[in-house]
């Protein structure tokens, strides 16, 4: 039941995304010839060769998405199932919080994540691994998702259920969704970087190939409870 109060983000998710937080004030991406590419000559060589022609054709549309905004309208479905959990559920959960606590071990924001398969057997635990890797992309979905992927021997994970302590980023949504997952349960919202219910709705929209239900707010509480301590840890150590 558990939401992430309104405007007082846990230490941890602000501390979390607050590096990447910066708000672009300008949406569309720059335009134009690529750097070099002006009085190029033949000289370049075959680098900047194939890149020298005009961009003309090379420019995308720019503007916001058709239906952009009827999404942000919270369409009912888009919304995270509430409620008790499931014994399987609170279980499955409980193994992430596990996975969250090993996180923190060496110094990662405490963030854990379990795969189930469609029978409920685990395919997959892992846990942020961001810092100790030197890789912004070691988040704990997205090591779980291989994990899991090489278990089965492919990379769709239909039927599967993805656990996991905090909502979701956008990266992390959309490896879920290109991971065609059966089903997402996740713990704390993430007001600042959340997209799946908080930002974005990225599990529920219509303009890409999956979509996929989600039940938030299970263990929300004991996953909060591990984001601060490990920030308000970080602040007493001088850290941040
Ligand atoms: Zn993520």
């Amino acid at each position: 039941m558990a939401e992430a109060p309104e405007g007082e983000a846990p230490g941890g998710v602000d501390v979390l995304s607050g590096a990447e937080r910066t708000a672009p004030s300008d949406p569309e991406c720059a335009q134009g010839a690529p750097s070099g590419a002006e009085g190029a000559s033949g000289a370049k060589g075959a680098l900047s060769g194939a890149e020298r022609t005009a961009p003309s054709d090379a420019e995308c549309a720019q503007g916001a998405p058709s239906g952009a905004e009827r999404t942000e309208v919270a369409p009912t479905d888009a919304e995270c199932a509430q409620g008790a959990p499931s014994d399987t559920d609170r279980r499955a959960m409980e193994l992430a919080l596990e996975e969250a606590d090993r996180a923190a071990l060496h110094g990662d924001v405490p963030i854990g994540c379990v795969i189930l398969d469609a029978q409920g057997e685990l395919l997959a635990r892992s846990h942020n691994r961001r810092e100790i890797d030197a890789d912004p992309t070691g988040h704990a979905e997205v090591l779980a998702l291989r994990l899991a992927a090489e278990r089965i021997g492919h990379w769709r994970l239909t039927g599967a259920t993805l656990y996991v302590t905090l909502e979701p980023c956008a990266m992390c949504a959309g490896a879920l969704v290109n991971a065609r997952i059966g089903r997402l349960v996740y713990g704390a919202a993430d007001p600042k970087a959340g997209a799946v219910g908080s930002l974005y709705q990225l599990h529920q929209d219509t303009r890409l190939n999956h979509r996929f239900p989600c039940t938030a707010g299970v263990l929300a509480e004991a996953s909060r409870d591990r984001l601060q301590a490990f920030f308000r840890r970080l602040r007493a150590e001088g850290q941040k």
